[in-house]
């Protein structure tokens, strides 16, 4: 088979990862110019995935053949009157933000960081920190165009094919290429976040404060995964509000739709793997949580830290050294909070292996979808540097989140076993039928697809466990 245009920049295999750097694979990558060159890609290659910006953390946007999305990122509509875009795919958050802003429009759903497409957001159906009241980004979604199988352009919607939308909405691309998004976006005053914090002496403090904040727009907790006995689950709740024009103080008025700017810090090499550890952790905490004292009162600042306080330093994953790290994120129901997570709070603080970043939030209602993560509970995300160690405390959280009737959130994941995939994702078998009448010959196809036992062989991807 000869080369195909959009391959000339990129004759040899890239080694390739997902944002915690691990598993590295070896992947041949196709970045196509517009929806027509992907369609004649799909149609000479199979075994692709679509990847994004890359910001999932394990091996979903990983396979043999990768199809970057990065080009295909035009916006191409936008109705001002009902505040819907259409744009390409590939379009980044980033990029929209600094169009809608100024024009008075904000993402109905942000993640932690803004370096995500579109594409990415809905193929992992995101959610913010105000799922609990909007639900997640396909909430916000009217409609999409997908290509499902050679030559077939396929538009979705929850009216037009909805089991389809469904299915792609969560589905980690494995329904095929979303190539145009059209979605509701949300009307602001300013750009500003009206921000509250509150401090919360244990696990029973942050999950009442919770409550007692169930109607504020935004709301997320940092919790001390170190503390121990009466301190266990200390915590920060930080709640927002879109700030109004009236209630923002004169000086920041002049600046009220200004977009956020370029980062200024990068990380420029990898780290030592021991400069994340336990003791490193455990002082950070410590600091963090007493500091706190002079931000409890509400104050005005931009959504850019608000939302994305991480995407300040390019390149932070490589804090973590170059054996990369695994983000862990869990969803329980409401029912079981209070005493399964203050067992996984115990496991961890008597493991030692402290996570630098832990991000407590209460969602709200599930969405109609096969492979969506959130449902009405209580979701942790830890981020740990990979340890020789670590499996075996991951392997009793993972006791703990199954007998709970959670789930882990694939986005996010790069180690759940089959088995228990199909017991926390009751949906699978249904997918795996849909997806079939959709892409009868597999072509979509990743690392995760694979492990999990959704679509193509198991030993689909070799990892490279060397580092670049
Ligand atoms: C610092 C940080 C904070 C985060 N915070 C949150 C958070 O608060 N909430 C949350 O929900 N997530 C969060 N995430 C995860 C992130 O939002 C998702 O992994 C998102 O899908 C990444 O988008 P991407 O464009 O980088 O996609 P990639 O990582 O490139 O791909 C992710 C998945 O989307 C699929 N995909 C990408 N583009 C397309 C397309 N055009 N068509 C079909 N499939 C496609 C890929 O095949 C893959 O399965 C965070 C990630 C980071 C690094």
């Amino acid at each position: 088979m000869g080369l195909h245009p959009a391959e000339q920049s990129n004759r040899d295999r890239a080694l390739l990862s997902g944002w915690g750097q691990y598993p590295r694979v070896k992947a041949r990558v196709l970045k196509p110019a517009d929806p027509e060159e992907a369609e004649s890609l799909l149609a000479s290659y199979s075994g692709l995935i679509a990847r994004g910006l890359g910001r999932s953390y394990g091996d979903a946007s990983l396979a043999p053949v990768v199809l970057d999305t990065t080009r295909l990122s035009r916006l191409l509509e936008f109705d001002p009157l009902s505040g819907i875009l259409t744009a390409e795919a590939g379009l980044s958050l980033d990029a929209l933000l600094r169009w809608s802003v100024p024009r008075g429009w904000f993402l109905p759903v942000v993640p932690g960081t803004k370096f995500v497409t579109l594409g990415g957001a809905v193929a992992s159906d995101i959610h913010g920190k105000n799922h609990h009241v909007d639900g997640s980004f396909s909430r916000h979604v009217e409609e999409l165009d997908l290509l499902t199988s050679p030559g077939k352009w396929v538009r979705c919607s929850r009216q037009e094919n909805p089991r389809l939308f469904e299915a792609t909405a969560g589905g980690m691309g494995l329904t095929g290429l979303i190539g145009r998004v059209r979605l509701r976006l949300r009307k602001i005053e300013t750009a500003f976040i009206k921000k509250t914090t509150y401090r919360a002496s244990d696990l029973e403090a942050i999950l009442n404060l919770f409550e007692a904040h169930a109607s504020d727009t935004y709301s997320v907790a940092w919790i001390d995964c170190l503390a121990r006995g009466r301190h266990l689950g200390r915590s920060l709740l930080f709640t927002g509000e879109h700030a109004l024009w009236e209630d923002l103080p004169t000086p920041l008025r002049r600046q009220a739709l200004q977009p956020h700017k370029n980062p200024r810090l990068r990380v420029p090499i990898y780290f030592p793997s021991a400069t994340l550890n336990p003791w490193t952790v455990r002082w950070f905490n410590t600091i963090y949580y007493h500091l706190a004292d002079k931000h409890l009162r509400t104050r005005f600042v931009h959504y850019d830290p608000f939302f994305f306080p991480l995407d300040s330093v390019m390149d932070w994953n490589r804090i973590y050294g170059r054996q990369g790290f695994l983000q862990y994120q869990f969803v329980i129901p409401e029912s079981h909070g209070r005493p399964v997570l203050s067992k996984i709070l115990e496991r961890i603080s008597a493991s030692g292996l402290g996570s630098f970043l832990a991000v407590l939030k209460l969602f709200g209602h599930e969405e109609n979808s096969f492979l969506g993560f959130p449902f009405r509970g209580y979701t942790l995300a830890l981020d740990f540097p990979r340890t020789p160690r670590l499996e075996k405390l991951l392997t009793a959280l993972d006791e703990l989140v199954i007998g709970a009737g959670g789930r882990i959130y694939l986005t996010k994941d790069a180690r759940l076993k089959n088995s228990d995939f199909q017991i926390q994702y009751p949906q699978a078998e249904a997918f795996k039928s849909l997806k079939k009448n959709w892409d009868p010959e597999n072509r979509w196809v990743s690392c995760m697809s694979a492990r999990l036992g959704l679509a193509g062989p198991p030993e689909l991807c070799v990892p490279c466990l060397q580092a670049s």
